[in-house]
């Protein structure tokens, strides 16, 4: 770290507070963020947590090194959502091999979505099936500590063994009695207490084990797979809003009851949602627009989207504000992007971002002012190569690598000559034949006073 890079602050949803940030080991500061069930398509909403906890992972890299950062976010290829859409999709093939064609071609589809949003390939992407054995391993240890019980076909965890339990969420174990169905679960010591393992029928995906051949519930998932690939105890652990409770809570107290630590990640951080009139974007509601839709169709607003233009509408908010996707939001992304590609002409960014344009990222994440500061720089001429450097750090792409047809000038210069004899219908011929290929015209008059056309690739 530079002495003049500015102290980053996080806030943690653990403490309700911002604080400086204060890594474990600066040599390897270790960020964990919840991945998809790959089971779908990811919806947009899902791809808000991909870029924020992306441009997390850019921050640290920038303060503490590229190769200092340890980044996993897994994939949650077990589930039951899984299997039911196994069934449903391949219907004549076994079982195991239906889930692996499902869990394949949807988690490779999320790596090619996130890419095109300009997130980098985390450190590692653990799958939750090649980690079975880390979650028995951790399960019996929960049972030999009286943290878990067996009963009803399933291992549970006991929620009242964890005094601390509700910590993070701020619930109390009476708030969790009140909103659970009781007369489901009888089986249950107290009905807040959380799945670790369940037995499979003949016909479900199951692993043997000690308690029978079965499954892992969900939130044990992610408590053995941060555990073996960083640690124990680590620095930030991250998700979108909606998985505070019980998701990392149950966490939590897996974790911290397996190891007997005092915390499971020092810093919690949770995006806000994105959301469509008011309400959470999700699969659930069915009024959600897939990230695969938004850039290769014309299912939202008539036009595809480049995947800049959606990152940087993401990022216009600060993460922790809830996003209302709109089209407007998108056409102000494109309209910012295209003045900046504009305005920067040839420039390259600059090798070093001098540290008084991070200070805004550094301020936990603070977007907004960073994308004012970026727009600051590359409207004023001398800062362009700045303004580029701030941009590439957030993972922003202003300058494209645009293809043109050789055949554009000679168009542009032909409807010019349409203008000028007035045969308006030929040049408005022309101006729909490029609009087409995507390029718009702006006529204008030169210093001479004659008219004259400058001409543009749409994003
Ligand atoms: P899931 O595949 O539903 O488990 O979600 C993967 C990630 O996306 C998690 O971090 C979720 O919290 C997050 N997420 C899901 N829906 C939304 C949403 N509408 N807005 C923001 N983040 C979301
Ligand atoms: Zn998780």
């Amino acid at each position: 770290m530079t002495t003049a890079t500015p102290q980053l602050s996080l806030y943690n949803t653990l403490t309700r507070t911002k604080a400086p940030f204060v890594p474990m080991d600066e040599k390897n500061v270790r960020l964990y963020a919840c991945g998809p069930t790959v089971y779908d398509f990811a919806h947009i909403g899902n791809g808000r947590a991909a870029i924020v906890f992306d441009l997390l992972f850019r921050v640290l890299r920038h303060v503490y090194g590229p190769d200092h950062v340890t980044y996993v976010r897994n994939i949650t290829d077990v589930d039951d959502k899984i299997n039911a859409r196994a069934l449903r999709d391949h219907p004549d093939l076994p079982l195991n091999e239906a889930i692996r064609r499902v869990t394949e071609t949807t988690a490779a589809q999320y790596q090619k979505d996130v890419a095109a949003l300009g997130c980098l390939e985390p450190t590692m992407q653990p799958r939750a099936t090649e980690n079975i054995a880390e979650m028995q391993a951790m399960i019996q240890r929960l049972l030999d500590k009286g943290h878990a019980y067996q009963a009803g076909g399933e291992v549970l965890f006991a929620v009242d063994s964890m005094p601390e339990y509700g910590r993070l969420s701020g619930r109390n174990l009476e708030d969790n009695l009140a909103g659970a169905r009781v007369a489901v679960d009888t089986h249950k010591r107290n009905p807040a207490d959380f799945v670790l393992w369940k037995l499979s029928s003949a016909e479900e995906p199951g692993w043997d084990s000690p308690w029978g051949r079965g499954r892992p519930g969900w939130h044990i998932e992610c408590s053995a797979m941060s555990e073996r690939y960083l640690g124990e105890t680590f620095d930030i652990h991250g998700g979108g809003l909606d998985l505070i409770f019980p998701h990392h809570e149950n966490e939590i107290a897996q974790s911290r009851c397996a190891h007997g630590s005092h915390a499971m990640a020092n810093v919690w951080m949770h995006n806000g949602f994105l959301q469509v009139e008011g309400q959470k974007m999700s699969k659930s509601l069915g009024n959600f627009f897939t990230i695969h839709d938004l850039l290769e169709t014309e299912a939202f607003g008539g036009r595809a989207w480049p995947g800049e233009v959606l990152r940087l509408a993401m990022l216009m908010t600060h993460y922790r504000e809830p996003i209302d996707f709109s089209q407007r939001r998108l056409e102000e992304a494109v309209n910012l992007l295209e003045k900046w590609e504009r305005a920067v002409g040839d420039a390259e960014p600059s090798v070093h971002l001098p540290a008084e344009y991070f200070d805004r990222l550094a301020d936990d994440l603070d977007t907004p002012a960073a994308i004012a500061r970026i727009h600051a720089l590359v409207m004023d001429e001398g800062k362009a190569a700045e303004g580029l450097a701030l941009a590439d750090l957030m993972g922003l792409r202003i300058k494209r690598d645009v293809e043109v047809d050789t055949a554009v000038p000679s168009l542009v210069a032909a409807r010019l000559a349409a203008l000028n004899a007035k045969d308006f219908a030929e040049a408005d011929r022309i101006r729909a034949e490029l609009a087409e290929q995507g390029i718009a015209l702006m006529d204008y008059k030169d210093e001479a006073g004659q008219r004259a056309t400058k001409w543009e690739v749409k994003r």
